[in-house]
């Protein structure tokens, strides 16, 4: 009985909210939202850092798909997909979706002031949220259309009525013919690229009678369109096709796109201070979160598993097999090593869950670490590798610069065993010799490297390294982070398929243990 009560409760409390979200975003902003009025729900932040990095998702996929050349049919095609893998839709099965509709308002706002900051984030945003927009809009029926028009103060576009299409018949036919632009758009639909003039003629007096084909617009609105011949003046008034109605629509909202992201500056000024600790250390990382300096391919998120890191041992670069090595054996790292391996783990494509469970298995198994100690003392550096805590940075793995720059101490495994091995090591390059050896690699190849690596060129004898176990096969860009020497080693000895194959199976053994 009271269980029933809460669950009617709880019921009635849904409802009302779904009823207040669809108050709010199905009305003006239904299918198509102007984003003139930022939503003011109150949200968690993992709910809005989720919204941010899908709008981003959005955004970067229709940019891609242009600088890719992509247009017409095959830039929309790109859009609805990226519109569908972020599930950023404002319908659902040609339903309106309220939440959805909330969560695009919400991801918009986020994401121009996330963008404001910097004039080449500015652009990258206005151009990408156009683009999204035209798609938009190019899905709406012209009622929804004018609908949309209407409620968002477009309303010098008033739809010519049928008395004056009538009255003015005559005129918009002679307009039509003249109109370069028009014959050429329609010849283009013509089924062999022909278009006589009987033919046009009869086109012509048709779309002048049709009171849907009009719009009678403001004349300030249209100058450049007169001068253009898409705008015809005729008794006083600007008269435009429904075609290039679009157009209009798509300058009006790319201006106030620019007005509204040049005020979001003052905005995030405003709420920087008050909002340090949540939403401006997110605002802030958007834009860095995909990109790194230097070589910037990171594996994607989930490609490598626990049971992977063994599985891929072979394509470690020497400094990574050294830091595992001693991970393994001494259960613990110091903060340079953990720091160096976590980042490089993460580069090669280890998702946060699985990096917190790979560091949290390794360093219990020391009778020093409690799994308490690990979530006290560790786990954080980990969240903050991934950008999930601090600055909310998303640091990219170590290049080899800085990992030669190092200065690891006797208890310390980091840094480039090159450099480790021979700067300021008396012993004829033994040391390195002894571990070139574990890779099977002797005589005059493993004298050659140590040779390079004594005269200070360590990332060349990380390269001649890298070819004496790949058969002979070098990296022709040279050896510049430690997660490149895994990618063009993988690429060798296990090309997509059956490099896929290898993950598979770790990871079905990794489900398996
Ligand atoms: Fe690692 Fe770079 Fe040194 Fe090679 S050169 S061992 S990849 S740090």
């Amino acid at each position: 009985m009271v269980f029933g009560a809460l669950r009617t409760n709880r019921e009635k409390a849904e409802a009302r909210a779904k009823t207040a979200l669809e108050r709010k975003y199905g009305g003006n902003a239904a299918r198509l939202d102007a984003y003139n009025t930022a939503p003011d729900d109150e949200r968690s932040i993992e709910y809005l850092e989720r919204a941010a990095m899908d709008r981003y998702g959005v955004l970067r996929a229709i940019d891609d798909a242009r600088s890719g050349g992509k247009k017409d049919e095959e830039l929309k095609r790109a859009i609805a997909s990226a519109e569908e893998e972020y599930n950023m839709r404002r319908t659902t099965g040609g339903t309106f979706d309220a939440e959805g509709a909330a969560r695009d308002a919400t991801s918009h706002f986020l994401l121009r002031l996330a963008s404001c900051r910097s004039e080449e984030h500015r652009r990258w945003f206005r151009e990408n949220e156009l683009e999204l927009f035209k798609y938009r809009y190019g899905e709406l029926s012209l009622d929804a259309k004018m609908e949309f028009m209407r409620t968002n103060g477009f309303n010098d576009y008033a739809r010519a009525s049928e008395k004056e299409v009538r009255e003015r018949r005559d005129d918009l036919r002679d307009v039509l013919m003249a109109d370069h632009e028009y014959r050429q758009m329609r010849r283009s639909l013509s089924k062999d690229g022909k278009l006589g003039t009987m033919e046009y003629q009869r086109m012509c007096e048709e779309a002048a009678s049709e009171a849907s084909s009009w719009f009678v617009v403001g004349f300030e609105e249209v100058c450049p369109l007169v001068k253009s011949r898409r705008a015809y003046l005729i008794g006083g008034n600007a008269w435009i096709r429904k075609e290039t109605l679009d157009q209009l629509v798509f300058g009006r909202f790319k201006t106030m796109l620019n007005k509204m992201v040049a005020e979001a500056i003052t905005l995030f000024k405003k709420f920087e201070e008050k909002e340090a600790h949540r939403l401006t250390p997110l605002l802030k990382s958007v834009h860095n979160r995909r990109s790194g300096s230097g070589y910037d391919f990171q594996g994607e998120d989930g490609t490598m598993s626990i049971a992977g890191i063994e599985a891929t041992q072979e394509s470690f670069p020497l400094c990574m097999r050294q830091l595992y090595k001693a991970l393994k054996e001494k259960h613990h790292l110091t903060h340079g090593g953990r720091r160096q391996l976590q980042l490089y783990l993460k580069g090669i494509g280890l998702p946060l869950d699985q990096a917190l469970v790979f560091w949290k298995t390794e360093f219990t198994k020391s009778p020093d670490c409690s799994a308490e100690k690990f979530e006290k003392d560790y786990a954080y550096g980990i969240r903050h590798a991934y950008g999930k805590e601090g600055k909310r940075v998303n640091y990219t793995p170590h290049a080899c610069g800085q990992c030669i720059a190092a200065d690891p101490g006797v208890k310390d495994a980091h840094g480039c065993p090159f450099k480790t091995l021979t700067s300021g090591v008396k012993d004829n390059g033994a040391r390195l010799h002894e571990l070139l050896g574990t890779l099977k690699i002797s005589g005059a190849k493993s004298h050659a490297i140590v040779e390079k690596a004594t005269n200070m060129h360590y990332q060349i004898a990380c390269g001649m390294t890298f070819a004496a176990i790949h058969d002979g096969v070098e990296i022709e860009a040279g050896v510049h982070t430690p997660h490149q020497y895994f990618h063009e080693s993988r690429k060798i000895l296990a090309p997509p398929t059956t490099s896929e194959a290898v993950l598979g199976d770790a990871n079905a053994q990794s489900v398996a243990a």
